[in-house]
């Protein structure tokens, strides 16, 4: 078996060498700022071994046979691709939101693929490079990043229009060893708490744009790197403990100050064809993924939902039954896109699976325009209260407590400690700086509507349906 245990991840990221940045100061990863988002990932290395998720949570590899964590496997058919999305939402139930390691997951497959695509058209040897990475990643249970958005300047201007051409990540010198590459990538989650980190482009590029078709993967604690986060995390209890507040998660501003890095780990290094296939194919991948997180989080809107009706004595009010309905809905065709791009998941010539380009993006456009809707719903229920609950210390102090426990009662058999643990639950949810955060990741992350609104487009067949209406109009041209 080559599993990790979580205590040995986090035992591993305390020999890192420091370059993490929050808030002004540099700190070791083992700081307890940090401590949140490392335990959500602990909770994935946990899975792996709890008989209730390791099914789903394990696979075997195809190298070597030996079982290994489904975030550092690739997917070898129909089946792989559905347990991967089940066990997102599965896994994202538990711990309250973004289960994090999908990312790294996604952009191996990627990569995996592409490596295989650029061979075959240019007798090149990156998939090698990959194989021997994978294999690396599998039996050290490694917990890597994707490191794709550029922080891309001038949004009207191409990578080689930009009037500072580091606004994408690019290459500045080819060695005989090895590649040196400058630039910086954004909104890095899990970077920070990351072993690896794996990059690759953005978008398509032009011919005059080889130096930025660039992907590769290395630890994430190589000199020139230098990962400057924003960490965020439910707001932390004193008494009134709860699953949910021990988690958290962490992205950075990933730079790369003229990074070397050895031709092993190259896995693209010019092919500037090839670079909108490799950034198409990343986000293809996790917007399949986003199909299993995200009625996961409409799940726990759902659930807050119902339960805030409930305990408010209004949970057969017509209006509130009806939206919790489109609730369901939102849910289960988001998932059931994630599933029909299974179904309709093909091999690649590396013999991984992809999955269906149109359905993965359907789903995460119909997901990502309707985060806000599900929020609203929430707050609609919830009334007020999320907003205005006093803090914890206050239902601490003998002072005031007994008149909080009083005046926040709703329904007599609901006590005041749940109708208080609900509250504040949907408070840390939804109406906080890590809501907040959750909120926009919901609208950007895996990319936003528009760009699955551009990817759809560009591949569907308009034409046939308008040729269609013509025949059933009786129109010949
Ligand atoms: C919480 C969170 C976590 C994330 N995690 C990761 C991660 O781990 N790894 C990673 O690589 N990325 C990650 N992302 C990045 C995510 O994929 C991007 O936010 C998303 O692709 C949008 O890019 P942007 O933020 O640069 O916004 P922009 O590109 O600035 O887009 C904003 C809007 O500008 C408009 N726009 C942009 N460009 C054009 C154009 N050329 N023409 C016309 N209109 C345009 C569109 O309307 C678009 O919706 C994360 C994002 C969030 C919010």
């Amino acid at each position: 078996m080559a599993l990790r245990t979580g205590d040995q991840y986090a035992e591993k990221l305390t020999k890192m060498q420091p370059n993490v940045y929050v808030g002004g100061r540099k700190i070791t990863r083992d700081d307890e700022l940090l401590q949140p988002a490392i335990n959500t990932i602990k909770f994935t290395f946990a899975a792996a071994t709890d008989p209730e998720f390791s099914e789903m949570a394990c696979a075997k590899s195809h190298l070597t046979g030996e079982t290994i964590s489904r975030f550092t496997h690739v997917h070898r058919s129909i089946e792989d691709l559905m347990v991967k999305q089940e066990m997102t939402r599965v896994l994202c139930r538990k711990v309250g939101g973004c289960i994090q390691r999908c990312m790294a997951a996604d952009a191996l497959n990627g990569v995996g693929v592409v490596s295989k695509e650029i061979d075959d058209a240019k007798g090149t040897n990156y998939h090698d490079n990959f194989l021997k990475f994978l294999e690396y990643y599998q039996k050290n249970d490694v917990v890597g990043n994707a490191a794709q958005t550029d922080v891309k300047g001038d949004r009207s201007k191409r990578p080689h229009q930009q009037e500072d051409l580091d606004l994408y990540l690019r290459v500045v010198e080819r060695k005989s060893d090895g590649i040196v590459v400058r630039g910086a990538k954004a909104h890095n989650t899990i970077a920070p708490y990351a072993d690896e980190l794996i990059v690759l482009p953005t978008r398509n590029l032009t011919k005059e744009e080889g130096d930025w078709a660039v992907a590769f993967a290395i630890p994430a604690d190589t000199e020139g790197v230098k990962l400057i986060c924003r960490v965020s995390a439910p707001r932390q209890r004193r008494e009134l403990k709860a699953p949910f507040n021990t988690y958290g998660m962490a992205d950075s501003m990933t730079v790369f100050d003229d990074v070397f890095v050895p031709w092993e780990r190259v896995f693209m290094c010019g092919e500037w064809e090839l670079g909108a296939r490799l950034a198409l194919l990343f986000a293809n991948y996790h917007r399949h993924t986003y199909c299993g997180c995200k009625p996961a989080v409409t799940d726990i809107i759902m659930g807050a939902t119902a339960l805030l009706a409930e305990y408010n004595g209004v949970g057969n009010a017509s209006h509130i039954r009806e939206e919790i309905s489109e609730l369901m809905v939102i849910a289960e065709l988001v998932f059931a896109a994630g599933i029909a791009a299974s179904v309709k998941g093909k091999a690649t010539s590396s013999g991984i699976y992809e999955p269906d380009f149109l359905y993965s993006n359907t789903g995460r456009y119909l997901a990502g325009k309707n985060i806000y809707h599900e929020y609203d719903i929430m707050a609609a229920t919830a009334g007020g209260l999320p907003a205005t609950i006093p803090p914890e210390d206050d239902f601490l102090n003998p002072e005031i407590s007994e008149y909080l426990h009083k005046y926040i009662m709703r329904k007599p058999d609901v006590s005041s400690e749940k109708v208080h643990r609900l509250f504040r639950f949907v408070s840390d949810f939804s109406c906080s700086a890590f809501g907040g955060v959750n909120q926009y990741a919901g609208v950007h992350g895996g990319g936003s509507p528009i760009m699955e609104k551009i990817g759809i487009r560009a591949n569907y067949d308009l034409e046939a349906r308008k040729d269609m209406v013509k025949y059933l109009a009786g129109i010949t041209d």
